[in-house]
């Protein structure tokens, strides 16, 4: 293969521009290219983001947009059609699985989603996914090509040199798909929270007693202007929050700057959904709970007691 062709996108500019650093650490040789897709809409600044991340190529996209995963769907699949690249990375969120799953459908390609790692070889892409609830790593190959894969969000590589040029090219978006109709969209109950974006998160536990003391860590997260994650028991079995705030292998994956876990064990489905935050802080009163393996920084305490303590010290 002479030089790689990757086209980099997600809903989310910053998840791009981490594509686009990925790519360009995947494909380092001159003949290789890097093309970054910007969606209707996008903040104006995403280009220079963009560029700034080492992208060779900008693809502006106008015109009328559903800004949902069919819609991205059918904007990859023309850009796939025209640009034939090699490689297609997505980022690995709800919608982008599910654009990815369209897509992958529709041209009929190999695709994969989840994946941490990856690695260019003669032609062949290697990937990694977790495996077996976080306990293993898989490592798959994918033979032809073009490939789409979808990374998670959170895994990058550091700034490239600059592209020396960076060009730009206007496409309009395509028609929605005729296929599916969209009839309705109801919003979930318990609202909008997108825990995937926060950058803090405060994540409470079954070290709470009592549903009436999440006021608690709701003062705590909002002293550090964080969002309330929680462990499945507290969602799908207790109701105390909604599903919105579950983290783990079956609820969400959230790579925040700061992740604080309050009462929370550390079971292996739940490290799986936090393990990629930037700084780990855990409360537990067990010295020994698994959690304070994946912590930067450790309080061994109860929290009826830390946590009023900490919103004091924090509070002006
Ligand atoms: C297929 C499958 C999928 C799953 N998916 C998920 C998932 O996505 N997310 C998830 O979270 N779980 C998931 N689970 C459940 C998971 O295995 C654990 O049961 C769960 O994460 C435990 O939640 P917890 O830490 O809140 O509770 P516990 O394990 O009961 O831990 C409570 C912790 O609180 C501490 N504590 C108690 N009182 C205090 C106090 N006063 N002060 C300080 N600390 C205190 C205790 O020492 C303990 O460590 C899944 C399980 C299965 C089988």
């Amino acid at each position: 293969m002479s030089g790689e062709e990757i086209l980099c996108y997600s809903e989310e500019g910053a998840i791009t521009a981490d594509l686009v650093r990925l790519a360009r650490s995947l494909a380092p040789e001159a003949g290789s290219r890097v093309r970054a897709v910007v969606p209707p809409g996008a903040d104006p600044s995403l280009s220079d983001l963009l560029a700034k991340a080492g992208a060779h190529s900008l693809h502006l996209v106008s015109g009328k947009w559903g800004g949902d995963a069919l819609a991205d769907a059918a904007l990859l699949g023309r850009l796939v059609r025209e640009l034939r690249p090699t490689l297609v990375l997505v980022g690995s969120t709800k919608r982008g699985r599910e654009a990815v799953g369209r897509l992958a459908g529709a041209l009929d390609l190999p695709a994969v989603t989840g994946v941490t790692a990856l690695h260019l070889n003669e032609g062949t892409v290697l990937v990694e996914r977790e495996a077996l609830s976080g306990n293993a790593v898989a490592t798959e190959r994918i033979s032809r090509r073009p490939a789409v894969v979808a990374v998670l969000p959170g895994t990058s590589a550091p700034d490239p040199p600059p592209a020396p040029t960076v060009d730009r090219s206007e496409h309009v978006a395509p028609e929605a798909p005729t296929l599916l109709e969209r009839v309705e969209v109801r919003g979930k109950a318990g609202g909008q929270l997108e825990i995937e974006k926060a950058e803090r998160i405060v994540t409470i536990g079954r070290g709470l007693k009592k549903k009436e003391d999440l006021g608690l860590i709701e003062a705590l997260a909002r002293s550090l202007q964080a969002e309330v994650g929680c462990t499945r028991p507290l969602a799908a079995e207790a109701g105390w929050l909604s599903d919105d705030h579950w983290i783990g292998l079956t609820g969400h994956r959230v790579h925040p700057k700061l992740y604080l876990a309050i009462g929370v064990s550390g079971a292996v489905q739940h490290l799986v959904g936090m393990r990629s935050s930037r700084v780990v802080v855990a409360l537990n009163k067990d010295a020994n709970a698994p959690i304070f393996s994946q912590a930067d920084y450790k309080i061994v305490g109860d929290l009826y007691q830390v946590v009023p303590a900490l919103v004091k010290a924090l509070t002006p």
